[in-house]
């Protein structure tokens, strides 16, 4: 079996931006399951099948017709649905907030499993998420915990939406993140937490760079 590193944590820690420079400097294959539970959620809106039928949400997410391509040297993954590039409209809040209520349902979580484990081919795999080392790849020799202070998230996402020319609230970005925490770290479905062996990093307070170089660290490179 192919290496794991998994990157665990909340939303906004900087799992996104490390895992993919972590992946890069490897040389190795990304997951991002975040993406997998946002595609589930926009394909159902798509379909019509409401956020509430179990069933049907199974059904999209077990048929779900997806593709990742690399980007651009410093550009995102593009996301593909069904062939369009939805890149963008899945990292809206509305697409994050609906992908964290189907991600409640354990169904639909037991739906995406085997897709997730798929991604774990030679030469290693760089997994992110909420559940990568405690579920999907408890076997991972390397498990990281990426956590910040909400606030700093909330900091982040702030100025992130206002370089996009977003109108945004700082208090309203800060409930939000708090709203989704707690979804998120009190779900019966694998809820969010470190794995006993996973090591926790605090990016608060810290550039990029120093939190990638503690995770080079952490994985032993
Ligand atoms: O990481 P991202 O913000 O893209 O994830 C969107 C939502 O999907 C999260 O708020 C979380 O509820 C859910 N998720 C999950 N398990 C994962 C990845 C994401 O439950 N492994």
């Amino acid at each position: 079996k192919a290496p794991v590193i998994t990157v665990d944590g909340p939303g906004g820690a900087g799992k996104g931006t490390i895992t993919q420079m972590l992946a890069r400097t490897l040389g190795w294959h990304l997951l991002d399951s975040g993406a997998l539970y946002r595609l589930t959620a926009l394909a159902a809106t798509r379909q019509g099948v409401s956020l509430d039928d179990d069933h049907g949400l199974v059904t999209v997410a077990a048929f779900l017709d997806v593709a990742f391509e690399p980007g651009e040297e410093g550009e995102p993954v593009r996301v593909l649905l069904e062939g369009e590039d939805v890149t963008g409209e899945i990292r809206t809040e509305t697409c994050g907030n609906n992908a964290s209520l189907v991600a409640v349902k354990q169904p639909v979580r037991d739906a995406l499993l085997q897709r997730q484990r798929d991604f774990c081919k030679a030469p290693g795999l760089v997994a992110d998420g909420r559940d990568m080392g405690t579920v999907v790849f408890p076997e991972a020799p390397c498990k990281i915990f990426l956590t910040a202070s909400a606030e700093e998230r909330a900091r982040r996402r702030f100025d992130q939406l206002k370089g996009s020319g977003v109108d945004v609230n700082m208090q309203d970005l800060l409930d939000e993140i708090r709203a989704r925490d707690e979804r998120d770290m009190n779900r019966s479905a694998a809820p969010l937490k470190p794995a006993d062996d996973a090591q926790v990093i605090d990016s608060t307070g810290l550039s990029i760079q120093e939190v990638f170089d503690r995770c080079m660290a952490a994985a032993g490179q």
